[in-house]
């Protein structure tokens, strides 16, 4: 089954897309938790972080490496910002198509609540 980021990527449904090239694309989540809220997803489905095979460690370099492009693009590199990649239910995994979250743009307060 496709997922909505499948669908997004091969553009059968629409997204505000920031950058694009033969390995990933980035595009504004439709929810923003933050000012600067963007999503890099490999092109290629990758279901969750488990599922990363060695041979994608290029790949997912490449993603922080546009992340932190997308982050001086968007002038929030140096006032700081997070990456983040959920997994499965634990981590609050909604998509289930490999994606590092970039917000920024406010302090953005703990990385998680603690109870
Ligand atoms: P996660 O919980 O890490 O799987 O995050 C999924 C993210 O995808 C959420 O922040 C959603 O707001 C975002 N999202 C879901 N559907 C879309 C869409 N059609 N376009 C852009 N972002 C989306």
């Amino acid at each position: 089954m496709p997922t909505v980021f499948d669908k997004i990527i091969s553009g059968e449904l629409p997204a505000t897309i920031v950058h694009r090239d033969a390995r990933v694309t980035a595009f504004l989540d439709i929810k923003p938790a933050a000012p600067v809220h963007i999503l890099i997803v490999p092109n290629k489905a990758i279901a969750t972080v488990n599922d990363i095979a060695d041979a994608d460690a290029a790949l997912i370099g490449h993603m922080i490496i546009v992340a932190r492009d997308l982050a001086r693009q968007q002038k929030i590199a140096e006032d700081g910002y997070r990456l983040i990649i959920n997994c499965n239910a634990h981590g609050g995994q909604e998509v289930y198509h490999l994606h590092l979250h970039l917000l920024g743009g406010r302090p953005l307060g703990p990385m998680v609540t603690r109870t």
